[in-house]
């Protein structure tokens, strides 16, 4: 097994990206946005208690992002993973989890986008989408929770020689592209 990253700031296209990624090589996919708000929606007890926390922008503890990725992860096939880890301590959990799995990282694919671009586009899918975390206010949070927290990422993952940046500006065709290039290396090498 292995597992691909794609980390970025929140409207960087991670989601976008990601279902053509896993539809092209046949990866699982794991998306930690999609299970929390799925857990929220079925009113479970964690969804329950992450709920206002979801909502207002902020990350979820590691320790509950952790078990929940643990439960869901299946041995015996390479998967993308999305919006996870997103803070260091997660990431050193991730490296743990993949050990005990005889398991490795296959790359952390980072997507780059400017910020006034990602303010322009989660205004955009606030009106198209309305997810509860797309208002002004919660978006200025979420982009404060990315540079203080899920931005140290790139220099772990550097250090670890991992690290793929990739430019998210231009076309979701175009972004692909590059994308698709930097994971043919991968696994070309791999
Ligand atoms: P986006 O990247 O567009 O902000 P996501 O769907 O990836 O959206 O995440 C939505 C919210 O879910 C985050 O703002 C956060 O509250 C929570 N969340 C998702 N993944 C994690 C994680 N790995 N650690 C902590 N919180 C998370």
């Amino acid at each position: 097994m292995r597992a691909f990253l794609l980390i970025g700031p929140p409207g960087a296209g991670k989601g976008t990206q990601a279902r053509r990624l896993v539809e092209k090589y046949n990866w699982g996919y794991l998306a930690t946005g999609d299970l929390l708000r799925e857990e929220i929606r079925k009113g479970t007890p964690l969804g329950t208690s992450i709920q206002a926390l979801v909502e207002n922008g902020k990350l979820v503890p590691d320790e509950l992002i952790i078990q929940l990725v643990e439960s869901h992860l299946k041995n015996g096939r390479d998967y993308l993973l999305d919006g996870f880890p997103r803070t260091v301590a997660q990431a050193e959990a991730l490296d743990t989890l993949l050990q005990q799995k005889n398991a490795y990282l296959g790359g952390a694919l980072f997507l780059q986008v400017p910020e006034d671009v990602l303010l322009q586009r989660l205004s955009t899918r606030a009106q198209i989408e309305g997810r509860a975390d797309d208002t002004a206010e919660t978006i200025q949070t979420r982009l404060r929770e990315y540079h203080q927290k899920t931005a140290p990422l790139l220099s772990y993952y550097k250090a670890k020689n991992k690290l793929y940046e990739i430019a998210g500006l231009g076309s979701i065709e175009e972004v692909g592209e590059r994308i698709e290039k930097v994971v043919e290396t991968l696994l070309r090498d791999a």
